[in-house]
């Protein structure tokens, strides 16, 4: 019998498809236990702003960002970590996980991954998995190990860095800066630089074709399409991958700042530890190209990143859900079960 003849028998013995959730300001990532990542779409959601409906979720939603006519608001019901809009999370959420059910009277499992959590959006047991230990999993670290790890999430609203112990967050602190703060900075530089408007996502598309946190052997140029600030006209022009590091310089450092801040405040021990183990990177923002090389000159620690650190989280909360007897007591339930 083939691996789909398998999993419809595995979804009848368990009733349902146990998912776990990385609701993440920027994407919004499913695991299904027991076949892995199924779903990985921008947490953003396009809305009809005079009748309420939902016209567009996920990536079809993010295409209407700039885009669209006055009546249509595409926005991120996540800022900064937490839910901004509840009403239109709870849309988007159930959206997603309609898209990856297959049994309306299941009742599976669902375990969520938020900095602040998320209580009351679907009626089945949820449980709420804290983000920085999903991401240690995720990123193939021994949490449970009697010594110190450090994980850095840079997500798109924040950075998040924690000091783990014994299964359990020991110091840890946040910062409002992630990779959109990034975008923003571009937006700013090109405006005051180059007098063009630019939106938010062609930003991120030239933070992440061009930009990087430290001087690069071979520098590259790309071209860049905007609108003229004084004639109001299109324009192009060219820039380089120095003017991009430039541009996000402040940012970046500020991201670099929140890890030494949260090293100063980690006792000795466990900086030792750190010292040892080294500094892992996860989250969307990590993929910046040199901030890995950034951290190690400035934190003084060995640095490395999270294989495939953009999933680490999700794949963190994944493996939990597969191995719940083992990883069962670092969740904790919403009270809904
Ligand atoms: P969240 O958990 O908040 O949803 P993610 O972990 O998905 O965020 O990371 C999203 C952020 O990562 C965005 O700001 C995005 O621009 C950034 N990012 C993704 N890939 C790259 C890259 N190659 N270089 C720089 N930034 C990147
Ligand atoms: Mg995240």
């Amino acid at each position: 019998m083939g691996a789909r003849g398998r999993r419809v028998a595995s979804a009848g013995l368990f009733g349902g498809r146990d998912i776990a959730l990385d609701l993440g300001t920027a994407n919004t990532i499913v695991y299904v236990r027991g076949e892995g990542i199924v779903l990985n779409e921008p947490s953003v959601v396009a809305t009809n702003v005079i009748d309420g409906t939902v016209l567009a979720v996920g990536a079809e939603a993010r295409r209407m960002i700039g885009r669209t006519p006055g009546h249509i608001q595409a926005t991120r019901p996540l800022k900064d970590g937490v839910i901004a809009d509840f009403e239109v999370c709870e849309k988007m959420l159930r959206y997603f996980i309609q898209q990856v059910h297959s049994r309306r009277w299941a009742r599976p499992r669902m375990v969520i991954c938020v900095t602040a959590g998320v209580t009351g959006v679907e009626r089945r047991p949820t449980y709420v998995i804290e983000e920085p230990i999903a991401a240690a999993i995720g990123a193939g670290l021994d949490i449970a190990a009697p010594s110190g790890t450090m994980i850095v999430d840079i997500g798109g609203g924040t950075t998040e860095v924690a000091v783990l112990s014994l299964g359990g967050v020991v110091v840890s602190q946040s910062s409002r800066i992630g990779g959109d703060e990034l975008d923003e900075a571009v937006v700013q530089f090109m405006k005051k630089e180059h007098g063009l408007t630019i939106g938010s996502r062609s930003a991120e598309e030239i933070k992440m074709a061009l930009g990087s946190a430290v001087p690069l052997v071979d520098e590259v140029r790309a071209e860049v399409r905007g609108r003229d600030l004084v004639s109001g006209l299109p324009r192009r022009l060219v820039i380089s991958s120095s003017e991009v590091r430039e541009a996000i310089v402040e940012p970046v450092a500020s991201i670099v700042d929140t890890v030494k801040s949260t090293l100063d405040r980690t006792p000795p021990e466990l900086a030792a530890d750190i010292m040892e183990n080294g500094i892992v990177l996860a989250g969307g923002g990590a993929l910046l190209v040199g901030l890995r090389e950034l951290v190690e000159a400035e934190a003084g620690m060995p640095v490395r990143l999270a294989p495939d650190p953009h999933l680490a989280v999700v794949l963190g909360a994944g493996r939990a859900l597969e191995e719940f007897d083992l990883y069962g007591e670092l969740i904790l339930s919403d009270g809904f079960e």
